[in-house]
């Protein structure tokens, strides 16, 4: 590791939201798979984060009271974006076009013509602050669909530094791929970063079918192995799929602790029934949690001897909360738990137990340690942390993971989780059954499989992997990178 050297980190949002109440800003830590990761990540190298804050405070403002927020070692650089850029790149492109399409949810996409220029003007805006905040031997790791222009206006702006970008979210097929107006200046302007990595290889596969079919005399494709190389005009680009996870070691010992311990009992003892099942989601639409608590309902009703016996513990954490669409599906949320609670209801037990906030990470480990089964069941997902943390937190390797086969998670985890398809309600239904009645046998040799395959594959190995396949490209005469992986 170059220790010299600086790691540039940009992102859509910096790791903490800044919300203006009343006049004054109120700093919170933020969640996403994306922060619990790069967190992990963060201790022993000299980083900066460069992001949108989050709210329409001026970047004045924020300054003063962003350093108290940085995690690790890390100085924070807000990127501010006017209203007009938070309508158009944010909740326009990225929000109404590229996350419903690269989950697959085409009919929910708003292709607004006037969306494309400003994604691009924000994209520069990003690779600005990073030309006036770096120099040009730090290391730049760009993440995730916000930003797929930015290595393109970096290049415009002279820089010749390697470029690296993540994908968090699935890569499309090319026939859903397709349906964006934008498709070929996309996937050329992806092609002028370095390396390229996605979360697994079905995404990978599909971001090659999509360059074949339309930017087929852009990039020359030369190999299918784990990393393919692609040769452009300006060069070789490198691509490959790197599952991402968590700190296998932290959330472990963090889980086991007394305080946790306590926790997780107390709360067991609220509930107060045989089955805990547990649900932990960001308010959004591709995480299936209307659908899941449809299953749970039918449950419910073909399964009378489990009355009193289960109950769903759903943590719901508020986003993107200033969205119509968003607002809407809060609201079915809210309706389907107050009528499946109306309905089955009895004295000493409610079916549903509704959480609408951010758990802290104590609470949230309580929450997986008092659990019997997550159910997991995202309509698409890059990856899901949560599943992974869940069993993490499962030191007695009793719980049970039913896991949904449209989340990247499920590559990983396919032999010790029960893999379900969110929209089969019948089959959610029928798996939460399974589960409860696995043998004690069962369940600790599918819990241990699972935690073994996650303390292989944790966030340091995911780290480690991308910052290897930098590094391939030094011997086409790029400079090396290290990501600041902890000792
Ligand atoms: N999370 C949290 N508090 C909560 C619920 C979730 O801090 O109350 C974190 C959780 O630890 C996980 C992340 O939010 O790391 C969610 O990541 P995931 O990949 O499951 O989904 P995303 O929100 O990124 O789509």
């Amino acid at each position: 590791m170059n220790a010299g050297k600086k790691l540039i980190i940009v992102s859509n949002r910096l790791p903490c939201s800044f919300e203006k109440v009343n006049g004054n800003i109120r700093v919170e830590p933020a969640s996403g798979g994306l922060i619990t990761a790069m967190t992990s990540i963060l201790r022993n190298k000299e980083t900066i984060w460069i992001g949108w804050p989050g709210s329409d405070a001026e970047e004045s403002e924020v300054a003063a009271l962003i350093q108290g927020a940085s995690p690790g070692n890390c100085r924070l650089v807000p990127v501010c974006l006017s209203s007009v850029e938070q309508a158009k790149f944010y909740h326009g492109f990225s929000n109404e076009i590229l996350w419903p399409l690269f989950h697959d949810l085409q009919s929910r996409c708003n292709f607004a013509p006037c969306y494309w220029a400003i994604y691009r003007q924000v994209n520069k805006k990003y690779a600005m602050a990073v030309l006036q905040n770096a120099d040009e031997s730090d290391y730049v790791w760009v993440h995730d669909y916000h930003l797929l222009l930015m290595a393109e206006e970096l290049r415009k702006l002279g820089v010749t530094r390697t470029l690296a970008y993540f994908h968090h979210i699935p890569f499309p097929s090319p026939d859903i791929f397709a349906k964006l107006p934008w498709r070929s200046e996309m996937l050329r302007a992806m092609l002028n970063f370095n390396v390229l990595g996605f979360q697994t290889s079905s995404d990978l596969r599909n971001f090659v079918r999509c360059l074949r079919r339309f930017a087929s005399g852009d990039a020359r494709i030369n190999s299918e192995a784990k990393l393919l190389t692609l040769e452009t005009n300006h060069g070789v680009v490198s691509a490959g799929a790197f599952p991402i996870s968590i700190d296998f070691q932290e959330f472990s010992t963090r889980a086991a602790s007394t305080g946790v311990t306590r926790m997780a009992a107390e709360l067991r003892q609220n509930i107060n029934v045989h089955h805990c099942v547990l649900g932990v989601d960001r308010l959004d639409y591709t995480k299936g949690i209307p659908e899941r608590l449809r299953a749970f309902e039918l449950l419910l009703d073909q399964s009378i001897e489990l009355h009193r016996k289960v109950t769903l513990v759903q943590v719901v954490v508020p986003s993107r909360e200033d969205i119509p669409k968003y607002q809407e599906l809060k609201q079915e949320v809210e309706r389907l738990v107050a009528s499946i609670n109306g309905r089955f209801t009895r004295d000493g037990w409610v079916p549903i137990h509704y959480v609408y906030r951010r758990l802290d990470r104590d609470e949230l480990l309580a929450h997986y340690k008092a659990a019997d089964i997550a159910l997991v069941t995202p309509l698409k997902d890059g990856m899901n942390l949560v599943a992974k943390e869940f069993c993490v937190a499962q030191n007695g390797n009793e719980g049970v993971l039913i896991l949904s086969e449209c989340a990247g998670a499920a590559q990983q985890l396919k032999i010790g989780a029960l893999l379900v398809n969110p929209n089969d309600l019948d089959g959610v239904a029928s798996a939460i059954r399974r589960a409860m009645m696995f043998s004690r046998t069962e369940r600790l040799c599918r819990m241990r499989t699972i935690r073994r395959s996650i303390a292989r594959e944790n966030v340091s190995a995911w780290a480690e992997s991308f910052c290897n396949a930098v590094n391939s490209c030094a011997a086409e005469g790029h400079e090396p990178f290290a990501c600041g992986v902890s000792a």
